[in-house]
């Protein structure tokens, strides 16, 4: 089966589309998947460059978010039939620790991701637990599909469940553009939230706005925080949404009102900053960390998808053999939405 893959540790220099061994058929509980698209995420970024504490056996085949039909169903699987068109979570969790057993299973002592932890997405035929696949809405097409799960899971934990966001809530979001700020828009109007979100290009702003943030903000030209402090009558917006970390830290606190939520799922400019604790009780703030997110939380977006909310946004669709070109994309951060890859011919 055609692939692409890391051909070894270093960066995108070493990606490849090659022909692989199919994988093996599918064990009780599992699902074989014919892969049509997968998309990207930063995490593949981080993959290619190397992570920290993760060894891999190369080639390595790359990609967390995939959609597809099934192909082969493994002794015991129920709900699915070959055939049926499935996107992935690429959680993957133990199923029987205490987090799991609380229904926590981003929580997982051995959580695991496709793609970061395992073989990924981004080939013709993957196996995957049936308990990560969820049917496709009908009309919902193979790159939507595709680009649904992680950012949208992950954006619907930190609001949802870590940052509790209420109808009337005033919420700042950093970057806006990639897969996690944008599925966070989404989310923060569903839930009733009033959005404010940041870019330092004018074409991202301009469509954000269309897809409904309340106030947007150009941070080369204007001092966030200021513009969060005069939208809220000099409170601060109740939740701050960042995966940018050292860039924005400073502004993310002034911005952030006594009682505050700040919630993390990132650090793409950087992951150490200062913090003066005095400020931290002073503002009875929270930081909360949060990543991915649990099978319920799953099924609650998938039920949103087939009611056609949460679909997310896609920027691009290219070919597998024009990968190299779609990583460049998202590391220049170009994009607005999701970057997918056709994997199936
Ligand atoms: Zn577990």
């Amino acid at each position: 089966m055609k692939a692409l893959v890391l051909s070894g540790p270093g960066g995108i220099r070493h990606l490849r589309v090659q022909e692989l061994p199919e994988p093996d058929p599918p064990s009780p509980g599992e699902v074989m998947v014919r892969i049509e698209a997968m998309a990207l995420n930063r995490l593949d970024l981080f993959v290619a460059e190397g992570l920290p504490g993760i060894r891999y056996s190369y080639p390595h085949i790359v990609g967390s978010d995939g959609a597809g039909t099934v192909h082969q169903v493994g002794a015991g699987v129920e709900g699915f039939r070959p055939g049926d068109r499935v996107m992935i979570n690429p959680t993957l969790s133990c199923g029987h620790c205490p987090a799991c057993s609380a229904g926590e299973h981003s929580v997982c002592d051995e959580v695991r991701v496709l793609g970061e932890h395992l073989s990924g997405t981004a080939a013709e035929l993957i196996v995957v637990p049936a308990e990560n696949l969820a049917q496709v809405p009908p009309e919902m097409s193979w790159p939507q599909a595709a680009a649904f799960s992680l950012a949208t899971l992950t954006a619907w934990r930190m609001l949802t469940t870590r940052a509790r966001l209420e109808s009337g809530e005033t919420v700042l979001i950093w970057g806006i553009g990639g897969g996690v700020a944008l599925a966070s828009l989404q989310v923060a109007r569903l839930l009733g939230g009033r959005t404010i979100v940041t870019s330092g290009d004018d074409g991202k702003l301009d469509a954000a706005r269309k897809l409904g943030a309340d106030h947007a903000i150009n941070y080369t030209r204007s001092d966030v925080a200021q513009e969060v402090r005069s939208l809220t009558d000099g409170r601060g917006a109740d939740v701050v949404v960042d995966s940018v970390g050292e860039q924005t830290w400073k502004a993310t606190l002034r911005s952030l009102r006594r009682g505050g939520r700040l919630v993390v799922c990132g650090a793409t400019s950087g992951p150490i900053v200062p913090l003066d604790l005095r400020r931290l009780f002073w503002h009875q703030w929270s930081f909360l960390g949060s990543t991915l997110g649990s099978r319920r939380e799953y099924a609650e977006i998938v039920k949103l998808a087939g009611e056609g909310k949460l679909w997310p946004v896609i920027d691009t669709v290219l070919p597998l053999s024009r990968a190299v070109e779609a990583y460049q994309r998202m590391m220049a951060g170009q994009q607005v939405g999701k970057i997918v890859l056709e994997v199936a011919e």
